[in-house]
Formats: structure tokens, C-alpha cells, sequence
């Protein structure tokens, strides 16, 4: 049987399998094996977790995440062209590999966790990356099945996670993502690295869930923050009128002031809001 050390270089496999880069499917491949280690060390130590991969491809990330220690490496993968490439990574894996075809949209990645410790790590496919996130950052209950997300966005998405208040980019993603988790930007990734290169660089992002988030119903966020940003360039006693009651007692019980823009309004004044809006309807 192959080691894990000794499968065959990615270009090769890719060659071999004719996965020739599908645009529709967000595929840029990564194909170095130091900066795919680099990667999965980056997610933390591995060793005791179960890594979930969203999108492994041809699997240069799944085999450095494998090399690094995971436990377990539970890869969803939508193209079934990958999938005899995918085998032989779990051949040599000898059953720390599971690999499942489908879409990550529609997978219930909690319950093939089972409760044991778990990070996700993946380089995702654009198209679908932005929802994924918000659902796994809308995951209930929290604290949530993860202890990690490591994850590569392009890096203007990266920039609208860790985004502060003030600028352009923030907005619905920041304050979701900083309200439930600590993310940060690890390093870059320039375009050179990926095949076939993509038109951006990317950012690889990590996410550190907070044990106490603010007290905050998620349902009230999302309509606030989804108001409030909905005409960003407005004033708040005005985009608020979208919630379909009247903004002003809640922004004077926050002690925000009426004429102030959403891009001004921190995540814990986002958060008050929506706890007021709640104790408002009762
Ligand atoms: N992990 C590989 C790497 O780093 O070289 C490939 C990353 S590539 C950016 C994204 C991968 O996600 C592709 O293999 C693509 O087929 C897969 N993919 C696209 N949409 C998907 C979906 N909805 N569910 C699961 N996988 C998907």
C-alpha cells in the first residue's frame, strides 16, 4: 500500500484523472504541499480533532491536513470527477478519511461530528463561500460543534469579516462574525499559488468562537443589522423604519443618536438594538 508520503505529486493526479479546473464549481487547486502543510498548521494543533474539509478537489489540502495529525478527515466534495483521486488519498489514509459526495449546503455537518472535537478548514469554493459561513456562524446551539474555522476567502470577503466600524467594510458579515466569533487574518495567499491562478488574492481567515457572546437574539440581529445596512448610506431613524416600527425609542434607549449611519454602530451597540427590538414586541 502508497503512505500518505509517497502519493504521487498533485499535478500528476490531476493529469491522470483529467480534473481539468471547472469555473462554475469555484475551482483553483492548490497544489504545493508546503503551503498546504503551512495551511493546516495554521488551523491549530490537529491531533484529537476531526477536521471537516469542505471542497478537497484533487485533496492537497486533505492530505496535508492528514499528514498534520487530524484524527479523522471528513471531506464533502460536489464534483464526482474528484472522487478516484479522493479514494486513493483514503486508501493510503487507512480510514482516517471519509469522503462525501454532495453538496456542503445540504449536509449536517453536526451530526456526522457526533460531539467529538472538530475544526473546519478549507480552501472554499467562492461561489458558495459567504453562505456557508453565515451558516455556520448562525449555528445553534452555541458555543458551537467547532472549536475553529480556518478557512480562504478572497481577500475583499476577508476584509468585510474582520472589517471595524467606520469604513465600507463593514457591514452584515462583520457584525455577524465578530459578534459570535474573534476572526482574524492569518496571511495571504497570492494568486501564482492557485490552478488555475484566480483574478484576486486571497486571505486566510481564522475564527475563534467566543464562549459568551453578547446576549442577543440571532432572529433581531439579522433584521437590524439587515435594515440598518440595507440603505447604508441613510440615517439610522430612517433605514430602522424598514422594522416596521418606530426606530427612535430604540435608539434613545440604546443612547444612539437618530442621525447617526449604520457603518458607525459598533457590534455591541447591533447587538442592543436587537435586544431592545425584542423586549419592544414583547
Ligand atoms: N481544496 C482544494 C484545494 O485547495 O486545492 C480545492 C479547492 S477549490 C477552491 C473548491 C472545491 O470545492 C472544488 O473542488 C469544488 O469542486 C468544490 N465545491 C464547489 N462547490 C461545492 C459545494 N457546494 N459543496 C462541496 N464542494 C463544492
Amino acid at each position: 500500500m502508497i503512505a500518505l508520503d509517497d502519493l504521487p505529486p498533485l499535478r500528476e493526479v490531476i493529469a491522470r484523472h483529467g480534473l481539468a479546473a471547472r469555473k462554475a464549481l469555484g475551482q483553483n487547486f492548490l497544489l504545493d504541499l508546503n503551503l498546504t502543510r503551512r495551511i493546516a498548521r495554521s488551523g491549530g494543533p490537529l491531533s484529537g480533532h476531526v477536521v471537516i474539509e469542505i471542497g478537497p478537489g484533487p485533496g492537497g489540502l486533505t492530505r496535508a491536513l492528514l499528514l498534520e495529525g487530524a484524527d479523522e478527515v471528513i471531506a464533502i466534495e460536489r464534483d464526482p470527477r474528484c472522487l478516484p483521486a479522493l479514494a486513493e488519498i483514503a486508501a493510503a489514509a487507512e480510514g482516517r478519511l471519509t469522503v462525501i459526495e454532495g453538496d456542503a449546503l445540504d449536509v449536517d455537518m453536526a451530526a456526522l461530528i457526533a460531539s467529538r472535537p472538530a475544526r473546519i478548514i478549507a480552501n472554499l469554493p467562492y461561489n458558495v463561500a459567504t453562505p456557508l459561513l453565515v451558516g455556520w456562524l448562525q449555528t445553534d446551539p452555541w458555543p458551537p460543534w467547532y472549536r475553529s474555522m480556518t478557512l480562504m476567502f478572497q481577500r475583499e470577503v476577508a476584509e468585510r469579516i474582520v472589517a471595524p466600524p467606520g469604513g465600507k467594510a463593514y457591514g452584515r458579515l462583520a457584525v455577524l462574525a465578530q459578534w459570535r466569533t474573534e476572526p482574524r487574518i492569518l496571511f495571504d495567499i497570492a494568486p501564482r499559488a492557485f490552478t488555475p491562478p484566480p483574478k484576486v488574492t486571497s486571505s486566510v481567515v481564522q475564527f475563534e468562537p467566543r464562549h459568551n457572546p453578547l446576549p442577543c437574539d440571532k432572529r433581531a440581529l439579522e433584521r437590524v443589522v439587515a435594515a440598518a445596512f440595507g440603505q447604508r448610506r441613510k440615517m439610522l431613524r430612517s433605514s430602522l423604519q424598514a422594522l416596521g416600527t418606530d426606530p427612535a425609542p430604540l435608539l434613545e434607549e440604546i443612547g444612539i443618536a437618530p442621525t447617526e449611519r449604520a457603518e458607525r454602530v459598533s457590534v455591541a451597540q447591533f447587538c442592543a438594538l436587537a435586544q431592545a427590538l425584542e423586549r419592544m414586541r414583547g
